[in-house]
């Protein structure tokens, strides 16, 4: 079966790429798969803006299928187009302050500092999305080759406030990619 954009019929489903919930009624994309673990497909459902960060070519396969699927298709297919230009994009989770000095970043492999902004990243494998470590901002530049990673980084953080928000963007502009 195609990927597919439709009106959510529940307001129960999570979204794969955020892990909120998507609202009854709200537009969702369901990227179908082979199941791994059974005969057939199974279904991921993301909102559109996630799934366009996170699964870039689905969204652009199902856009470029029924683009009459998807009021909002240009802001979409510009996310997925950002995204697909690099490989690693995909991976990003969010950022956020570093809770404890533990996690070393997987580009430079030096520890990441308490209370320093980190980058957080995902893998994707057998339909499911499991923790990939993390990464100094200021290596960003290093790991993303120089593609902006800052929109993903802001979608994947809804919870920070909004002085959060502008110091984040700060620390980016303090450390150039
Ligand atoms: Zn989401
Ligand atoms: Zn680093």
């Amino acid at each position: 079966m195609p990927h597919i954009f439709e009106k959510a019929s529940s307001g129960r489903a999570k979204c794969r790429g955020c892990g909120r919930a998507i609202a009854k009624d709200e537009l969702r994309f369901g990227e179908r798969l082979p199941n791994p673990f059974a005969e057939g497909e199974m279904t991921l459902w993301f909102h559109p803006l996630c799934a366009a960060y996170k699964r870039p070519e689905a969204v652009l396969q199902a856009l470029t299928e029924t683009p009459e699927a998807a009021p909002e298709g240009a802001a979409l297919e510009k996310a997925a187009r950002a995204s697909s230009a690099h490989r690693r994009l995909s991976r990003i989770d969010g950022a956020e302050r570093a809770p404890s000095s533990q996690a070393k970043c997987r580009a430079c492999k030096e520890k990441i500092e308490k209370g320093t902004w980190r980058i957080r990243l995902v893998y994707f494998e057998e339909g499911r999305f499991t923790p990939g470590g993390f990464i100094h901002i200021g290596c960003r530049d290093a790991h993303f080759e120089g593609h902006d990673a800052l929109a993903p980084m802001l979608h994947f953080s809804p919870n920070l406030s909004d002085e959060d928000r502008s110091d984040l963007i700060q620390a980016c502009e303090a450390a150039p990619a």
